[in-house]
């Protein structure tokens, strides 16, 4: 069914939404601004800047060395918690620290040291390139003679699910250790069926590994009904954690005491402050820890997860389910006649909250959109302009806006002034 295409329905869609509520809890410096990149960069909760205060002026400069016993030191464990129940873990399967990328290889070379006998990664080339990197350089270390398969997706958009099916009831399904994939892929959107995938995994003997990075605080997870075993995510993107605010990684229980964090560190010891000489791993989650946590940033994370679960995952899927077949509907009005193509799944099943629509003109309609239209996309190569939506705050009248620029940018080919190089960050 064609949709409305006219500003009045944007605003009545808006006037109904029961989530709209939320958009006033996060710092709007800029009405006027359109921002479509929630999902690489979340926007900054007014309660974080708040705290950002509390934090430095008086926890740091009053307090100094004694916070650490008034909520610094359990931090990683307490905001994991938290996290938790967005991702149906338990509280004590979950906790913060260092980044993605680090948190990834700490629990790959983990896995494949507790599945020693096999030989076998897969994953596949709609991963994020760092997931990739540090599995090359775990491989590298391990020196065990380990082979990543990088298995293709048929068309860039979905995940090579038949491939896979295929590698875990093959031939050399019991020489595979660990099958590591983005939940939801960066540039496509595209969303793996968690349970179904663990499953196949699990009956060829492997362990689960899954980037939520893409997923968490945009669609509800279920860790725990998927029998999965391994978790890392950004806390970023929708969380709305602040720029480079560490990561969080997620262990099921009875796997916990049966992993080692290949960087042992003091943090993850039973008691840092007895100093004893030879590393001893904590029981639970805490031994996945290794130094001591950016705090200032740590905390941040924090009133970004309270309002997820305030409003609720399920609330927010749906609403981001209705505002992505929205900008869906005005692609099809307005933008597929200009050459824009849907790279994203069109099934919202098969996809998480973002789209990606590629247009041969891609990189300079999405700098004249940032640079003179008020527009806030991204850009990942070749083609795709992505466009985020974190249902917390991005509205109707927001998606109806972007649309509509990005069909003036087209039609009056007002992107030919801009030079078709890239900046250092798209
Ligand atoms: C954003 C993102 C990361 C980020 O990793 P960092 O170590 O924080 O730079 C990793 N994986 C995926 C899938 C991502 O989307």
């Amino acid at each position: 069914m064609p949709i409305r295409t006219d500003a009045a329905y944007a605003r009545a869609l808006d006037a109904a939404d029961p989530l709209a509520k939320y958009r006033a809890r996060f710092v709007m410096a800029d009405p006027d601004l359109i921002y479509l990149d929630g999902n690489s960069l979340g926007r900054l909760p007014v309660a974080a800047q708040q705290l950002a205060v509390d934090v430095v002026t008086r926890q740091w400069g009053q307090q100094l060395i004694r916070s650490w016993n008034e909520g610094w030191f359990d931090a990683p464990a307490r905001i994991g918690a938290k996290i938790a129940g967005l991702i149906g873990a338990q509280p004590d399967e979950v906790i913060v620290a260092d980044a993605t990328s680090i948190n990834l290889f700490k629990l790959a070379v983990a896995a494949l040291r507790h599945r020693r006998e096999r030989r076998r990664i897969l994953t596949d080339d709609l991963n994020f390139p760092s997931d990739l990197y540090i599995l090359q350089g775990a491989i590298d270390l391990l020196e065990r003679g380990h082979v990543l398969r990088v298995l293709q997706s048929p068309d860039g958009i979905h995940g090579p699910v038949e491939a896979l099916a295929t590698e875990l009831a093959g031939g050399l399904a019991d020489d595979v250790a660990l099958v590591t994939l983005s939940h939801t892929v960066f540039k496509s959107g595209y969303t793996y069926d968690m349970a179904a995938v663990t499953r196949q995994v699990h009956a060829a003997g492997a362990l689960t590994l899954w980037d939520l990075s893409h997923s968490v605080g945009a669609v509800p997870i279920d860790l725990n009904a998927a029998g999965a075993d391994l978790a890392i995510g950004c806390t970023y993107k929708y969380l709305n954690g602040g720029p480079g605010a560490p990561a969080f990684l997620y262990v099921r229980r009875n796997l916990q005491e049966r992993l080692l964090n290949p960087i042992s560190g003091w943090w993850g010891q039973p008691a840092p402050f007895q100093f004893g000489l030879d590393y001893q791993p904590a029981q639970g989650m805490q031994r996945f820890l290794t130094g001591t946590a950016p705090i200032t940033s740590l905390l941040m994370i924090e009133p970004g997860v309270d309002l997820l679960l305030e409003a609720g995952m399920d609330a927010l899927r749906s609403k981001s389910i209705q505002q992505s077949e929205y900008l869906i509907g005005l692609w099809e009005a307005w933008l597929a006649p200009l050459g824009y193509r849907l790279n994203s799944p069109r099934d919202p099943a098969w996809r998480g909250s973002h789209i990606s629509l590629g247009h041969e003109e891609g990189l300079r309609i999405d700098l004249a959109l940032i640079r003179d239209l008020g527009v806030l996309p991204d850009f990942r190569s070749p083609d795709n302009i992505r466009l985020g939506i974190a249902p917390i705050y991005t509205t109707y009248a927001d998606i109806h806006t972007a649309a509509a620029r990005m069909q003036q940018v087209v039609a009056d080919q007002l992107y030919v002034r801009y030079p078709a190089e890239k900046p250092a960050v798209t």
